[in-house]
Order: C-alpha cells, then sequence, then structure tokens
C-alpha cells in the first residue's frame, strides 16, 4: 500500500528520535512518558513503511494554545473559553476544536503528525496503525485535523 516509502534502518530511526528528544527538556516537563511512547510509535510507523510521517508540533505553551484556539473565533466566543479576547481573530480559519485548558499539547500529551504525502486511504490505514498501537485518535481528523494523536494512560 506505502510501497515508495523507504524503510527506515534501526539506527537511522534510533538517530531521528534521538533528534526529537532533547534529554535537557525532559528534567522540567511531566509528559516524559508520553514522550517515549510517541517515540516508540514513531520508530514502529517506520518499521510499518510509514517513514515519511514527519512530527510538526508537539508540546506547547497555554499561551500558544490559546492563539491557536482565537484562529476563527469571536472576542466574545474567546471570553467564553478563558481565553483573552485579544486573541480573537475571527477572520482566520479555525484550526483548533480544543480549549487550551483542556489541550494534551499543553499537557505534553499530544501530537501532530505531518501526513500530507499520503492520500485519504494511506491515512485510513495510518490511524488504525495508530489506534492498535494504543493511540488516541480524535474525530478531529475527520474534521480535516489529520495527525493529531493523543497519548492517553
Ligand atoms: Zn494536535
Amino acid at each position: 500500500m506505502v510501497a515508495n516509502s523507504r524503510e527506515l534502518s534501526g539506527s537511522e530511526c534510533a538517530a531521528k528520535l534521538l533528534e526529537r528528544m532533547d534529554p535537557r527538556r525532559w528534567l522540567r516537563e511531566v509528559s516524559v512518558e508520553a514522550e517515549l511512547a510517541f517515540g516508540a510509535v514513531l520508530f514502529c510507523l517506520a518499521r510499518k513503511g510509514f517513514g515519511k510521517v514527519r512530527v510538526v508540533a508537539a508540546r506547547r505553551s497555554w499561551e500558544m494554545e490559546a492563539r491557536l484556539f482565537g484562529r476563527g473565533r469571536s472576542r466574545a466566543e474567546c471570553r467564553a473559553a478563558c481565553v483573552p479576547e485579544e486573541y480573537a481573530a475571527p477572520a482566520e480559519r479555525k484550526v483548533t476544536w480544543c480549549r487550551p485548558d483542556r489541550s494534551l499539547h499543553v499537557a505534553g500529551r499530544a501530537m501532530d503528525l505531518d501526513l500530507s504525502m499520503y492520500d485519504v486511504q494511506v491515512r485510513g490505514h495510518l490511524r488504525h496503525v495508530l489506534q492498535a498501537l494504543g493511540m488516541g485518535v480524535p474525530a478531529a481528523w475527520s474534521k480535516g485535523d489529520y495527525g493529531h494523536v493523543e497519548y492517553r494512560r
């Protein structure tokens, strides 16, 4: 199904994982367990032929998440979600459905994968692989938010 994607060798995967995992960050984040789980997932995906998958976002600050929430929302909608009104940007395209105080990105328990190189059919297959690996893949995928993956204990 994904014959064109090159499978990475074990050492290439390990090198990529080390690039993504900065040990200095582990000391001040509570998400070590999630980060290790994501690393294992990326390793498994590469082994299954999804070597082109790229992590585009993982942990975000509350402020960053609040700014994202403001896109496509009015000042009143922001106020109702306890997000500062100055972050409202109603003319922009909505990019998230999640309040910042409920975001697993802020908790360090979510990552966004760039899957744009795969067609809808392959993404569907990828979704099942992620679920089989124990990852949470919310319904937002069907709204166009492809690639959001959550680590839930
Ligand atoms: Zn996400």
